[in-house]
């Protein structure tokens, strides 16, 4: 079966009453028949479900359709995309190793990293995603990891899967890859050659901005790693979540490439616009890696981002005009966002900091929505003029 209807189909489980939709399961714990099936689970001989932090049914069957999406060997859900991104460093690296991570990372990852990881011993540079050239020089003996997101939040830069792949391959190191900005219908990190990818659930998988939620998907080896790692410390995803995550990755396919034929069509009607300076949108040939993203993208994904002449208050401002779309910090959802990073996310940084990971006093982010292209469209002129 193709990984979409995978994504429809997998069923991990079912009461007795033989549901046609998922069920849920709310329990924390699961019973046993005798002592000697009890003493099987816990020994590991068999798949019994004993306790929720470790696994669910409703939970495995969202890891299952996220392993099929992906290409992977085998999951592990989390609570949070945090979560998942922590125990990928967490359970794979130890005292002395080293990590390289691309500059424009998620900000709670740049927290994770800077702030965490040193404390553990554990190593952290930086390299540019424009720079792909530089990423050799930065591998030192100990380097175990590299860890990167493409498209990268917010500049939308494109980094060559392949390329970097290839790289890890041939100093033995692993590439880990947060896929969150594309999604595993639009890119597949691992048919590129990467050995884990991470999501934030949260974002355009539940795509309802209902729920939390996050996976590390992988080598079965890998992985079991994560899920010791995980089933000790406890950032398990609730089933609940996973219920809602389920459910939302039957449509996963369809809303991916109506957000993206959206952002398709406002990239281009903007694209030109007296008070832009400067647009990015994957799939636009004035993209300057647009070659890259049409080898290892599908479509050019639903986030768009662009630069006002005016600077931070022109930025300031246009939200301030915006009457359909949302002012908040999530992105991925069938409402359509605006988000000034300058005055925002990104506030906390200097101005030579924000320049560094290419984020400009008037850079303004557009998560596109489901509404009709013409009334997303309209917002977004209305408020420029
Ligand atoms: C939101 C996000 C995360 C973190 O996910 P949470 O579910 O908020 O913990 C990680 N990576 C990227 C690219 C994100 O956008």
């Amino acid at each position: 079966m193709n990984p979409i209807t995978k994504a429809i189909r997998i069923q991990t489980d079912r009461t007795n009453e033989m549901e046609h939709s998922t069920p849920m399961f709310l329990t924390s714990s699961f019973c046993f028949d005798d002592a000697e099936d009890m003493r099987a689970a816990f020994a590991d001989e068999s798949n019994d479900n004993i306790y929720s932090r470790f696994s669910n049914p409703g939970v495995q069957e969202f890891t299952d359709k996220m392993v099929a999406l992906e290409g992977a060997e085998a999951g592990y859900a989390t609570a949070t995309g945090m979560a998942a991104v922590f125990a990928s460093f967490m359970a794979l690296l130890k005292k002395g190793d080293h990590l390289i991570a691309c500059s424009s990372v998620f900000g709670s990852t740049v927290t994770v990293l800077n702030k965490y990881l040193p404390n553990y011993g554990i190593e952290v540079s930086y390299v540019s995603a424009n720079d792909p050239d530089s990423w050799e020089a930065a591998i030192k003996p100990n380097t175990k990891m590299i860890y990167l997101e493409t498209p990268t939040n917010p500049g939308l830069d494109i980094i060559d899967l392949a390329a970097v792949s290839k790289l890890v391959k041939k100093h033995n190191i692993l590439l880990n890859v947060d896929n969150c900005f594309a999604t595993p219908v639009n890119q597949r990190p691992i048919d590129f050659g990467a050995d884990l990818v991470i999501h934030s659930a949260t974002k355009w998988i539940d795509g309802q901005g209902r729920v939390l939620g996050g996976v590390v998907l992988g080598k079965k080896e890998l992985i079991h790693q994560i899920y010791l790692f995980c089933r000790s410390t406890g950032p398990a995803l609730s089933p609940f979540n996973a219920w809602v995550l389920s459910k939302s990755l039957e449509t996963l396919d369809v809303r991916m490439e109506r957000h993206a034929s959206n952002a398709l069509h406002i990239a281009k009607a903007l694209e030109g616009h007296a008070k832009i300076s400067w647009l990015k949108y994957p799939f636009l040939p004035s993209h300057p890696q647009h070659a890259i993203a049409a080898k290892q993208m599908k479509n050019g994904g639903g986030l768009i981002s662009f630069n006002l002449s005016g600077g931070l208050e022109s930025g300031r401002a246009f939200l301030n005009n915006l009457k359909m779309l949302s002012l908040t910090a999530n992105l991925g959802d069938t409402r359509s966002i605006a988000s000034h990073p300058a005055s925002t996310t990104h506030a906390k940084l200097t101005e030579a900091e924000r320049a560094a990971v290419n984020i400009t006093p008037g850079l303004i982010r557009i998560s596109v929505g489901l509404e009709h292209v013409d009334d997303i469209l309209g917002d977004i002129l209305q408020a420029l003029a």
